[in-house]
């Protein structure tokens, strides 16, 4: 497989086009930001680490039955994917209280939600992906109404898969981010990253931070907790 020429730049990851239209070959950079790109640094090791990570949690979604891009690991940093079109939207699904939804309605971060809560945003850095509603969606014509159905049901589906796969590893899932991609027949597929800078994660018995709002909210050094995070995910698999 040859790397062909740069397609996307984002904040944490280059995508590249290879000889075949329907692979992308994704290269996971070692920069870190916050408050849409305000906050930015190089970190050393971070493009590995959530590589690494990314791919072993779409490997075991995949064996979960939840159809995802991930192809298969090229190196520490890169791997291939398959090319979708990425739905403008970010899919968050919440089961305990924290970061915005604990600012924008006043419950304590760490209050246990009854069931989990799906939020959906609009990708747009130029208004700050505001969060949006079914209606928004449909108006702005990001989504049609079975694609909604079919994005919720996902989102839950990999929420109930992540719980059960990080409380096995003494973590507690409070809450993520998700991007989903169409394919050419319509179908669709779980796309992007999931790893400490789209998740964040508990530590069970100490409440310790094991995600970006380590760097959010300058608490240290992310490179050891990240790391921490993948050594469990790799001891599991033993
Ligand atoms: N998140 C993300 N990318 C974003 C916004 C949020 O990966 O652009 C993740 C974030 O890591 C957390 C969840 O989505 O796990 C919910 O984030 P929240 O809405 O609380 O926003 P934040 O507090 O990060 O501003």
């Amino acid at each position: 497989m040859e790397k062909g020429k740069l397609l996307y730049e984002g904040k944490a990851k280059q995508l590249f086009e290879t000889d075949d239209p329907e692979i992308i070959w994704v290269e996971y950079l070692n920069q870190a930001t916050a408050l849409n790109g305000a906050k930015k640094d190089q970190i050393s090791g971070k493009g590995e680490l959530n590589n690494r990570i990314t791919g072993i949690i779409f490997d075991f979604l995949r064996k979960k039955g939840i159809k995802n891009h991930f192809i298969k690991h090229l190196s520490a940093n890169e791997q291939l994917i398959q090319s979708v079109e990425i739905i403008p939207l970010e899919v968050v699904v919440r089961n305990v209280a924290a970061g915005s939804f604990s600012k924008r309605l006043a419950v304590s971060e760490g209050t246990p939600l009854k069931a989990p809560i799906v939020e959906f945003y609009y990708k747009n850095d130029e208004l700050d992906d505001p969060m949006v509603n079914e209606d928004h969606i449909q108006f702005l014509k990001l989504a049609t109404t079975d694609e909604l159905i079919q994005l919720r049901q996902m989102a839950l589906a990999v929420d109930q898969a992540l719980v059960g796969l990080f409380d096995s590893i003494d973590i507690q899932l409070i809450d993520f981010k998700l991007e989903f991609g169409r394919r050419k027949d319509g179908s669709l597929l779980l796309a992007d990253e999931i790893s400490p800078d789209t998740c964040r994660l508990w530590d069970k018995k100490t409440k310790e931070h094991l995600d970006k709002d380590i760097y959010r909210r300058d608490l240290g050094d992310i490179v050891p907790v990240y790391q921490e995070v993948l050594n469990r995910l790799e001891k599991r698999g033993e």
